[in-house]
């Protein structure tokens, strides 16, 4: 069976071959799409049908994306793949805590404020500024000190992100 599988997810290994195409980020999107395709597995084995090769794994544009080899009829594979797209979308890549896409240095993630903070501390950034395209921030869903957008500490007068009120910034 596993010779035939030609695609990036090797059902024989699953954790290893996601965490190929997606890094290793097992409390992630890794694990989500581990877990993923051990319910698809498992669903295949019991309904005694072929497993679905997949031929890419992705982000793109700071969202997941699976791409199948072949078309999937199956309703139950659909529902679970729909679920954890969503899912993988609206939470962070490393870490699952609720998260939206962002521009970090460039580069659109989805990540929480705390890992995209992490990802840029090592840097030594001049600015505060972290995030955003650089314009001053009007949107009340943004902090008002480094620019991430979607998690903004509601009890902070001043209108900061945890990680920056955790700063003192
Ligand atoms: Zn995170
Ligand atoms: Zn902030």
């Amino acid at each position: 069976m596993s010779d035939s599988n030609i695609g990036v997810v090797d059902y024989d290994d699953i954790k290893n071959s996601v965490e190929k195409e997606l890094g290793y980020t097992p409390d992630g999107w890794a694990g989500l799409v581990t877990d993923l395709f051990r319910k698809i597995k498992e669903h295949c084995d019991k309904q005694e049908i072929e497993y679905p090769v997949v031929s890419q794994i992705k982000q793109k544009f700071g969202q997941l994306r699976i791409y199948f080899g072949t078309v999937v009829k199956d309703e139950r594979i659909d529902s679970l793949f729909q679920t954890t797209i969503e899912r993988a979308n609206h939470s962070c890549e490393k870490c699952s805590n609720a998260a939206q896409v962002q521009l970090v240095e460039g580069f659109v993630t989805t990540l929480c404020c705390w890992c995209a903070h992490e990802l840029v501390s090592s840097r030594r950034p001049q600015s505060k500024r972290l995030f955003g395209d650089g314009r001053p921030v009007k949107d009340r869903m943004a902090c008002n000190v480094c620019g991430y957008r979607g998690q903004i500490d509601r009890t902070d007068e001043h209108g900061r992100c945890p990680a920056c009120v955790k700063k003192n910034w």
